[in-house]
């Protein structure tokens, strides 16, 4: 089956890429009745559905095992559509291969571990597998980066990666925190690599999705896989977070979608004239700081000659007070302020302790 999936996807279709079903295969019929409901809705590109499942604690259910590969199969001749499953190691493959299963997704739990993706690595060379490789559950962009770079390295044809959220400790809104800035990092480093957003594990809930889908379609992200049930308040895993297949259809028909380029009138020279406005702002703004890091030097000098402590608690909150009030005026939050102004400080007494501590 040919999956129609590239990075632009959406710029070029108007519409994300979506993958929905249940987080796990429970039975035939809740495979069969999620799925055919879902395909109604004609807002779904790929199944999906947990087969075995990593639970973080032991005595919840596990995963069906290789027999959900078959529903998954009758899902797909039902509906024309194709199916993805999550793989972990060698014998998972063997199932997921010998039912042409025609995309195989890497979980957090498993992206994480250099062991079990090169594991993975290993089982798939030689294959025509597709992957779509999930975040590792710690906020590294470095490990996410290795584990595609390992299925590449025996080329494996890694279609795109999903954006599920990163752990955390507390109490806290998101059960796995966006951090956004590292998937776009992930796009910039790879523009090549179709990137998919799973709100679904990011929430936690259902009253967030809706929010976080639209992030990711304003971020540009590729398309969405999102957990959907036919009976979410008695899933057997991730129930807080499953939505009806006619609450799936809802959510993903109220998405805004907005392309790179925009489709308005007068939005290329409109857009083209404040963008060379931005470009100079930014130009003097580095001007701007490369002078104040000369006085910065300057101030370094006399602390030197003197011997003053680069550090002082009583100028330093009377700068951030007089800063924060400065910004409320110009409609900046004092958020944003404090840290545009920890970055300069951490500078600027980077630079003062050079001075003072060279020989
Ligand atoms: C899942 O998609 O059901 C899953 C187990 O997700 P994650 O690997 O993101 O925890
Ligand atoms: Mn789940």
């Amino acid at each position: 089956m040919e999956i129609n999936l590239k990075r632009g996807y959406l710029d070029k279709n108007k519409k994300p890429f979506v993958i929905a079903g249940p987080c796990a295969g429970e039975t035939e019929e809740q495979v069969m009745e999620t799925t055919i409901a879902l395909a109604k809705t004609a807002k779904v590109d790929m199944l999906r559905a947990g087969i075995w499942k990593p639970r973080t604690r032991p005595g919840t259910f596990e995963g069906i095992g290789a027999e959900g590969l078959k529903w998954m199969v009758q899902a797909r001749e039902e509906t024309g559509l194709p199916i993805t499953v999550e793989v972990a190691n060698t014998n998972h493959i063997e199932h997921a291969l010998k039912h042409d299963i025609d995309v195989l997704w890497i979980g957090a739990k498993t992206t994480v571990n250099p062991f079990s993706m090169q594991e993975i690595a290993d089982a798939l060379k030689g294959t025509d597998a597709k992957v779509l490789v999930k975040n590792p559950i710690n906020p590294s962009l470095a490990l996410w980066l290795g584990a595609i770079e390992r299925l590449e390295n025996v080329g494996v044809n890694v279609l795109g990666v999903i954006h599920r959220g990163f752990s955390d400790f507390g109490n806290k809104k998101y059960r796995n925190n966006p951090t956004w800035q590292i998937p776009i990092e992930l796009m910039l480093k790879r523009p090549d690599l179709a990137i998919i957003n799973d709100p679904s594990h990011i929430c936690g809930n259902r009253h967030l999705l809706g929010s976080v889908a639209q992030k990711a379609m304003d971020l540009n992200f590729d398309g969405i896989m999102i957990e959907v049930h036919r009976d979410p308040d008695n899933a057997w895993s991730d129930a807080m977070q499953q939505i009806t297949p006619s609450a799936f259809d809802e959510l993903i028909g109220g998405l805004v979608i907005r392309n790179e380029k925009g489709i308005g009138q007068n939005a290329p020279e409109e857009l083209e004239e404040n963008r060379r406005k931005i470009d100079s702002i930014d130009e003097e703004l580095i001007n701007i700081l490369g002078k104040r890091m000369d006085i910065v030097r300057k101030i370094g000098e006399y602390k030197k000659v003197n011997n003053t402590s680069v550090f002082q608690k009583s100028r330093w909150k009377e700068i951030v007070d007089q800063r924060i009030k400065l910004g409320e005026s110009l409609d900046l939050s004092s958020g944003f302020i404090q840290r545009i102004l920890k970055a300069i400080h951490d500078e600027s007494i980077n630079i003062q302790e050079g001075i003072l501590n060279k020989k």
